[in-house]
C-alpha cells in the first residue's frame, strides 16, 4: 500500500475506523468547522456511521456547532466516551474546557491533545471519521497524516482571492504530506435574497471551481452564504439536519465523497 506499516513507524490506524476525511482550509472563517458538521451529519443521514473529530484545538467550535456541551464521560480513567448529537458520535477538546476558556500550548502538547482524540476515545465502529482541522499547515495537520492512515482530504474555501492563495497553501501541504485530495469545496458561493432572489456574489462566484479546475482536482460542489446557515450553526443544529435546499446541496456533496 501507500503507507509504511506501523512497525515501520508508519501510519497507526484507528481501530473500527474505516475512512478519515480530513477537512482543511487554508484561512480561517472561510466555514472550515461549518461544513465539517454539515457533512458529517449529512454522511450519518444517508445511513453512514460518522464520527466527527474536531481536531481545530486552539478553537473548537463543533460543540456548540453540534449543539454538545458536556463534558465525556472517562469510567476507567483511561477510555473517553465521546458523545452523540444529530446521528454522529463526536469530541472535541472544547467539551474538556469551558466555553471562553483559551488553549495556550506549544506544538507537542497540541499533538498529545490530537493522539488521545484518536486513540483513547471508544469511536466504535465507524465508516467515515470527519477530522475538522485548525486553519493552515501546521502541527495537527502534519501529525495527523504523517502519523494516521488519512483516507483523503477537503480543502474548503471562500471564492475571493485572499481565500484561495491560502487553500493553494493547504493543497500544496496535502500534496507534500502523500494526502490523496478528494476535492475542493466552495463556500459562501453567492447570496440569494429572501425577499427578490437576486443572486449576489458577495466574495465572487467560481473561484473555486476555477481553482480546481487548475490543479487537476474535483470541484465537489458550493454552498451558498445564507442567513440560516449561520443561525443554525450558532443553535447547534446544523443546516444539513433539516431538508431545505443547503440540505440537499449537503447531502450531494457527501454523496460525492463517499459513493
Ligand atoms: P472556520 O472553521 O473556517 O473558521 P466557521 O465554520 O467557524 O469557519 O465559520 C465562521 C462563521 O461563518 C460562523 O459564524 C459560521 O456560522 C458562518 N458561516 C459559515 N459558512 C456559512 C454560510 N455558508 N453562510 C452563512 N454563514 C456561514
Amino acid at each position: 500500500g501507500r503507507h509504511p506499516t506501523p512497525q515501520q513507524g508508519g501510519p497507526q490506524p484507528v481501530p473500527g475506523v474505516a475512512r478519515i476525511l480530513a477537512v482543511g482550509s487554508g484561512k480561517g472563517g472561510v466555514g472550515k468547522s461549518t461544513v465539517s458538521s454539515n457533512l458529517a451529519v449529512a454522511l450519518a443521514k444517508q445511513g453512514r456511521r460518522v464520527g466527527l473529530l474536531d481536531a481545530d484545538i486552539y478553537g473548537p467550535s463543533q460543540p456548540r456547532m453540534m449543539g454538545v456541551n458536556q463534558r465525556p464521560a472517562s469510567p476507567d480513567g483511561k477510555t473517553i466516551l465521546p458523545l452523540h448529537a444529530h446521528g454522529v458520535t463526536l469530541m472535541s477538546i472544547g467539551l474538556m474546557l469551558k466555553e471562553g476558556d483559551a488553549v495556550i500550548w506549544r506544538g507537542p502538547m497540541l499533538m498529545g491533545a490530537l493522539q488521545q482524540m484518536l486513540g483513547q476515545v471508544a469511536w466504535g465502529e465507524l465508516d467515515v471519521l470527519v477530522v475538522d482541522l485548525p486553519p493552515g499547515t501546521g502541527d495537527v495537520q502534519l501529525t495527523l497524516c504523517q502519523r494516521y492512515p488519512v483516507t483523503a482530504a477537503v480543502v474548503v474555501s471562500t471564492p475571493q482571492d485572499v481565500a484561495l492563495i491560502d487553500a493553494r497553501k493547504a493543497l500544496k501541504m496535502f500534496d507534500t504530506l502523500k494526502t490523496p485530495v478528494a476535492g475542493l469545496i466552495e463556500n459562501m458561493s453567492m447570496y440569494v435574497c429572501e425577499n427578490c432572489g437576486h443572486e449576489a456574489h458577495i466574495f465572487g462566484h467560481g473561484g473555486v471551481r476555477a481553482e480546481a479546475e487548475r490543479e487537476g482536482l474535483p470541484f465537489l460542489g458550493e454552498i451558498p452564504i445564507s442567513l440560516d446557515v449561520r443561525l443554525a450553526g450558532d443553535a447547534g443544529t446544523p443546516i444539513a439536519a433539516g431538508d431545505g435546499p443547503v440540505s440537499r446541496a449537503y447531502a450531494r456533496l457527501a454523496q460525492r465523497l463517499i459513493a
